[in-house]
């Protein structure tokens, strides 16, 4: 709750909502205490009185009433009715739509196309049928008003019931023998309320505006009775010659609507988790530079990063997911990343293009070399042509990457001719080319395969084929095995390191299991807690691991046919990077950690390519 109302008080608009709406309800709940006028007694010989005049602060109306007075309790009875007729909206709505996505079937099609042929009227026709058939007067008028919204809500919320009603936990509660009403109540309602609320809160603005339609046409509040549609009717003949009776009201209701609407929104993107971290906020279209100190200079690797620095601003908390790492590939190089979950190798990779989604990311230091050229701050345009062209992704998920309405051949064809103008048949051709490049069995047939109807490794090879479509100098493949089972995983292992070989590709290869790197990889870097802490050849890095991390890395590997050696899972979690300790970050977990660990800076150290971050290595890396 606490959390709620944080977020919904960081947007400035909802909270200027809430405080303008607040002061306006605060206003009408103490107006029978305050020492104002009747509002319904007649002065004809004060009629038409301006603003400010003596004895009424906003003038009086056409019969000499004090337009303060009529204003507050106009709007107190204006809120309420449209509070109110949200209220019944909602629950009768709300409980239509509920039953019929609930039982669905039958019951669903009967009560929907009830509720379509309500909706078929404009709505502001079947009011005034209501009203007519009622009769004038303001409670009619507030049935009439919750009944053409009642259609709203029942489609809202039966649509959320329906993805509901099939789901695993409601047949748990079938088959533990709830009955449906108990169903309803404790497994639906609690999942659809934040609809519901959601829901009233975006409407009962438009409630309002509503009511005060029916009042201004007479058919609303009846006089001498005030609410803001009927003030506002009243001074429609006035509105030349006395306009402030039309403005007082006008503004009112203005100020009303805004406010809620404001507020309403703000209460949406609160309460919506998906919002809530960031999610949709549009992220700029290259991650945020922010860079402090010297840029290092150019070196002669194909592609260097160099002292990167990346860091998440949530709030008031920095989350330093990248702190300070180096790493470089030559042509025909794999270089492995590895470290556990979050310690920020897919930072790491996504930086590199400025892929990172700004906010929250923002680079904060070090340069990313292109052949010599700083990718860091380089103009969208610059980073655009480069992205998927020169430097290309592999990702975890094929499923998710791939647009699930689209032919894998249309997505590759657009992969290329987003960077290169050619033909559609010459597209289709090279993507053919390429899914039997990536061993794609009858690849003729399998471009128009859409992503569903294709296996994962299937899937992970169109991403691969993608990722070579335009016969790229570097692919970073981010953990591109670690969603597939351990026989797919060694075919496409294969395959890329093929590919490389023929294409002298440079791999950045990034994963969490020693076993994928050993295979693979010509040096390998070890990342923890946004750092890397030991770097070499595959070879001596595997055989003499240096950094006790890295040792107990290696020891997760399981072996086939090492008898019952016991499998050493590392004790305790990767620290906060919104916290890091003073000196080591693994010290914690360190068995061998001393108290000259946890002071102050380790450097990267050791001779040429083989360097370890640490102060009791393991071994010596010399
Ligand atoms: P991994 O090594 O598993 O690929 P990541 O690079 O994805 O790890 O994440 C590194 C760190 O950055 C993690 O501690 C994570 O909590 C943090 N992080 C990643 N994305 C965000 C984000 N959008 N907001 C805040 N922190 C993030
Ligand atoms: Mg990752």
């Amino acid at each position: 709750m606490r959390k709620f109302f944080g977020l919904l008080f960081r947007n400035r608009l909802a909270s200027l909502g809430a405080v303008v709406l607040g002061a306006i309800v605060v206003l009408v709940l103490i107006t029978p205490i305050l020492p104002l006028q009747n509002p319904d007694i007649t002065a004809t010989a004060d009629r038409f009185q301006r603003p400010f005049s003596p004895g009424h602060l906003l003038g009086t109306d056409h019969l000499g009433r004090d337009l303060l007075a009529r204003l507050l309790y106009g709007t107190r009875l204006s809120l309420a009715v449209g509070a109110a007729a949200a209220l019944i909206a909602g629950i009768i709505g709300s409980a239509i739509g509920i039953t019929a996505g609930y039982f669905g079937g039958r019951v669903d099609n009967l009560i929907m196309r009830g509720v379509d042929m309500l909706m078929a009227f404009p709505y502001i026709l079947l009011a005034l049928a209501i009203v007519a058939a009622l009769g004038p007067g303001l409670m009619n008028a507030l049935f009439a008003v919750a009944a053409v919204n009642i259609p709203f809500f029942a489609r809202n919320i039966r649509g959320i019931t329906v993805g509901l009603a099939g789901r695993e936990f409601i047949d748990a509660a079938k088959l533990s023998g709830m009955g449906h009403l108990r169903i309803i109540l404790t497994e639906l309602l609690p999942n659809v309320l934040p609809v519901i609320i959601i829901a009233m809160s975006t409407t009962v603005g438009w409630m309002i505006l509503e009511t005060a339609g029916l009042s201004f046409l007479g058919l609303g509040s009846q006089p001498p009775q005030a609410d803001l549609g009927s003030m506002l009717g009243e001074a429609r003949s006035a509105l030349i010659t006395s306009p402030h009776t039309s403005v007082v009201p006008g503004v009112m209701i203005f100020l009303i609507v805004m406010s809620i609407n404001l507020l309403g929104d703000g209460v949406r993107d609160a309460l919506d988790p998906r919002l809530r971290s960031g999610a949709l906020s549009r992220p700029s279209a290259t991650t945020l530079v922010d860079r402090r100190g010297d840029v290092p200079p150019p070196t002669d690797d194909l592609l260097a990063i160099q002292d990167l620095q990346t860091e998440f601003r949530v709030g008031a908390r920095t989350y330093k997911a990248v702190g300070g790492v180096s790493l470089s590939v030559r042509p025909g190089e794999c270089l492995g990343l590895i470290g556990e979950s979050g310690s920020g190798k897919s930072v790491t990779a996504l930086s590199v293009m400025g892929l990172v989604a700004s906010p929250p990311g923002v680079i904060t230091g070090g340069a990313v070399r292109f052949q010599g050229e700083d990718l860091i701050g380089a103009a969208y345009e610059d980073l655009r042509r480069k992205r998927g062209d020169r430097v290309a992704y592999i990702f975890q998920d094929p499923l998710s990457t791939l647009h699930p309405l689209y032919r894998v051949g249309d997505q590759l064809a657009e992969a290329i001719r987003s960077h290169h103008p050619v033909s559609k048949a010459e597209a289709r051709r090279r993507a053919i080319d390429l899914f039997a490049a990536v061993r794609i069995p009858n690849a003729e047939a399998r471009i128009t395969n859409f992503p569903h109807e294709m296996s994962g490794g299937m899937r992970q090879r169109v991403g691969i084929a993608m990722a070579l479509a335009n016969d790229p100098d570097v692919i970073i493949a981010d953990e591109p095995t670690t969603a597939l089972d351990v026989t797919v995983q060694a075919q496409i292992l294969t395959l890329l390191d093929d590919l490389r070989r023929e294409r002298g590709l440079a791999i950045i290869f990034i994963t969490h299991d020693f076993g994928v790197v050993g295979q693979l990889c010509d040096r390998v870097a070890v990342m923890y807690a946004g750092r890397i802490v030991e770097e070499g050849p595959t070879g001596a890095v595997l055989a003499r691991p240096a950094h006790p991390y890295t040792r107990r890395l290696i020891a997760c590997v399981p072996e086939l046919g090492q008898g019952r050696r016991e499998l050493a899972a590392i004790p305790g979690l990767p620290p906060e990077v919104s916290n890091l300790p003073p000196g080591c970050a693994f010290a914690p977990r360190c068995d061998k950690a001393r108290d000259l660990c946890r002071k102050g800076e380790i450097a990267l150290a050791g001779p040429g390519a083989r360097r370890v971050r640490c102060l009791f290595p393991e071994e010596d890396p010399a």
